[in-house]
């Protein structure tokens, strides 16, 4: 079998640019598609497409001039990637396992028809069903978007009337389902891959600390029982031989107190949560999903040091996306500190990333912490 792949990326961003890092380290050829001229993986492709993520004739040049194709976001075009298939194309994960999971209402459907655990929920398709959702579950719940919604961006916590209109109101034409409010401790995440050939790996649990919606901290091993961390690997394991394809997948889920799991999302995708990898595993995630979908032996997700601590770096307003503070971070030891290339930035956007290893992690969180505060974007 053949072993060096040129390889597309459908998705130009920071994901994309660590993928794309990790594909040269081995050597290959890599073409990316994204919207934005000089994209964060543009910069360090062989070649970008210029272009929307569901844009056929785009896809179809990628699929030219690449033997396998890959996304690094839910907004590729799955019928299109499905239809590439059937002609022989290689596109992993699989298009089918984007189609589930890019909706999050069919995600949890699979995920609660192959009795995994999620948190309740129901489809709303008009007012008097949301009636319904408040007279049996009572406040708070979420409403969420099927689509097209990641970093909370699609979701409102409904706690009172006064909030359910404002949902109504920012979700008018968007179709929406409820999910029950989980009284969870903690978030947990676990990266896992599967190859071509079946072989998979976990990487550790982390414990994923969000602010407003979006991914703040990720701390590596997460601080639960042994008891959790084995019910949350087993959970993530049998989500994985459920998904079609190979790839590097994450799996988001909740931690309650009575040490339960629930499954909150998937992503068919390198994630945010597994960044620490590049730094703290003997294989990074990058590597890995690379690795996996050319049909590689995977690496060992085995942790190089004992702790890790990644803190996101998000844009605080609008404006050319240059960042100030770079050289007393990089005084920090122990540091290591990603800027994604983003031209503009913009409140809440993440445009870089700091990761912190180390023997203690309560030490490696105070740099981090110190580390964020030097740094504007
Ligand atoms: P999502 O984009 O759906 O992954 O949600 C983003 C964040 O919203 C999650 O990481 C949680 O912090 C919170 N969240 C989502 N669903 C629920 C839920 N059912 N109960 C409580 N919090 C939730």
């Amino acid at each position: 079998m053949k072993s060096h792949y040129k390889i597309g990326i459908v998705g130009g961003g920071q994901l994309g640019k660590m993928l794309v890092l990790a594909a040269k380290k081995l050597g290959f050829f890599v073409a990316v598609i994204d919207p934005t001229p000089n994209s964060p993986a543009g910069q360090v492709a062989d070649k970008q497409i210029v272009a929307d993520y569901k844009n056929e004739r785009a896809i179809r040049s990628l699929a030219k001039i690449t033997d396998i194709i890959t996304f690094e976001i839910e907004l590729a075009n799955a019928e299109l990637l499905s239809d590439l298939t059937k002609k022989g194309k290689i596109v992993n994960p699989s298009p089918q396992t984007l189609t589930v999971i890019s909706d999050k209402l069919i995600q949890k459907r699979f995920l609660k028809s192959h009795k995994l655990p999620v948190a309740p929920f129901l489809e709303i398709k008009n007012v008097s069903d949301l009636n319904t959702v408040i007279k049996t579950w009572g406040y708070p719940f979420l409403i969420k978007a099927k689509k097209d919604a990641f970093d909370g961006r699609g979701n409102a916590l409904i706690s009172s009337k006064m909030d359910l209109t404002h949902a109504l109101e920012k979700f008018k034409n968007r179709p929406v389902y409820v999910e029950k409010f989980v009284p969870f401790i903690k978030e947990l995440a676990i990266m896992a891959a599967r190859n071509t050939q079946a072989e998979i790996a976990l990487y550790p649990v982390v414990e994923t600390i969000h602010k407003n919606n979006i991914c703040d901290t990720v701390l590596v091993p997460a601080r639960i029982s042994p008891q959790a961390e084995k019910k949350a690997k087993n959970i993530a394991k049998a989500a994985l031989e459920l998904l079609k394809g190979a790839g590097v997948f994450a799996i988001e889920m909740f931690l309650t107190k009575e040490d339960d799991i629930m499954i909150n999302e998937i992503a068919p995708r390198v994630h945010n949560s597994g960044h620490y990898s590049i730094e703290a595993t003997i294989t990074s995630q990058f590597e890995q999903h690379i690795r996996a979908i050319a049909g590689l032996p995977l690496g060992s997700t085995e942790m190089i040091i004992k702790n890790a601590v990644m803190k996101n770096i998000l844009g605080t307003k609008d404006g050319p996306g240059i960042p100030k503070g770079i050289a007393k971070v990089l005084k920090i030891p122990g540091i290591s500190l990603h800027i994604y290339g983003k031209h503009q930035s913009r409140p809440q956007r993440k445009m870089g990333h700091i990761t912190v290893v180390g023997n203690f992690q309560e030490i490696c969180l105070s740099k981090a912490e110190k580390a964020r505060k030097l740094l504007e974007i």
